[in-house]
């Protein structure tokens, strides 16, 4: 099982980031837990890299090497936001997690509030054993409703720690009920096909108890991720057979048993798809299907092909 000093050895290059601009950031919808479709601005920072190290995770490739200097976040949403449409809900992606105190300095959280008055709802990342204080701290300072993204990626129970994601079931249960406690909301990440999970029908199932499991402890919605290749070790570990790329089919079936059997709003993460697809005369149609589903939240007819089944 590779440990971090392995997962870094075989890492490509990083791109070159810049401490005074956001390294990308859009306008999307997304319907809240009512179904109401919400207009949403997502602004990925450029922060700190993460402290950790799980296997197949691959953005630090647009991370600084230090800590992001105090200002710069605030700056970097004040950018993004001056170029942005107007909308109820801002997601915070800084490549790692809001509460690393190096990625996002506590002296900047104030001004980041300032800038964010508009918004009702306010979104982002965190690693469950960095769910303390810090965020009660930012949730009280914001006029929106905080909600907390955590990558619990699969409940496998051998799965699970070779992800060296440095948690437990446990630890996500607790930050879980601390966020609760504090009135902030929470959603899950979840990986369809992640490293050492290789049968498609094993994947399904797991990624369908994951959802339910994040669900059963308070997540509002979960994000169903076809685990991806390119950053280094996962290129290792699927030349050995550890990891097997999810065919889009099986995203397919995992997002729509999700979505009739867990509760909570279902997501597939769409990004980068046509690299699970073998087949061109389907792929737009699949994917149109699921992003459609995504912003409805209820089941479509199946795309059938006469090529692939
Ligand atoms: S906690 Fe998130 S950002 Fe950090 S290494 Fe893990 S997956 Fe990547
Ligand atoms: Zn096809």
């Amino acid at each position: 099982m590779p440990d971090s000093a392995r997962i870094e050895q075989l890492r490509p290059s990083k791109n070159q980031v810049d401490p005074s601009v956001p390294y990308h950031f859009l306008h999307e919808q997304e319907p809240d837990a009512g179904g109401k479709i919400r207009e949403v601005n997502t602004i990925f920072l450029t922060n700190s890299e993460c402290p950790f190290r799980c296997l197949m995770c691959d953005l630090w490739k647009n991370t600084l090497d230090e800590p992001t200097p105090k200002g710069a976040t605030p700056q970097q949403i004040a950018y993004a936001l001056d170029r942005l449409p107007e909308a109820s809900v801002v997601k915070l992606y800084n490549s790692g997690n809001f509460f690393d105190t190096k990625a996002v300095p506590v002296e900047d959280y104030q001004q980041i509030a300032n800038l964010l008055q508009s918004y009702e709802r306010v979104i982002v990342e965190n690693h469950p054993k960095l769910c303390g204080p810090n965020c009660v701290k930012f949730s009280e300072m914001i006029s929106g409703q905080l909600e907390i993204a955590i990558g619990l990626e699969t409940i496998h129970p051998e799965v699970l720690p070779k992800l060296n994601k440095q948690f437990s079931k446990l630890d996500f249960v607790n930050a879980a009920g601390f966020l609760k406690d504090n009135g902030i909301d929470i959603r899950t990440f979840l990986l369809l096909n992640p490293p050492y999970l290789t049968d498609r029908e094993e994947g399904i199932e797991w990624a369908l108890k994951s959802a339910k499991f994040a669900y059963q402890h308070g997540s509002g919605c979960s994000t169903i991720i076809p685990t991806r290749p390119g950053n280094g070790i996962m290129e290792k570990l699927q030349q050995q057979g550890d990891y097997v790329p999810p065919a889009i089919d099986a995203l397919e079936e995992a997002f729509q048993q999700a979505m009739t059997s867990v509760g909570g709003r279902i997501f597939a993460d769409l990004w980068d798809l046509q690299q699970f697809s073998n087949c061109s005369n389907c792929f737009e149609a699949r994917k149109r299907r699921m992003k459609q589903m995504n912003m409805k939240q209820q089941l479509l007819p199946a795309v059938s092909c006469k090529y692939c089944g």
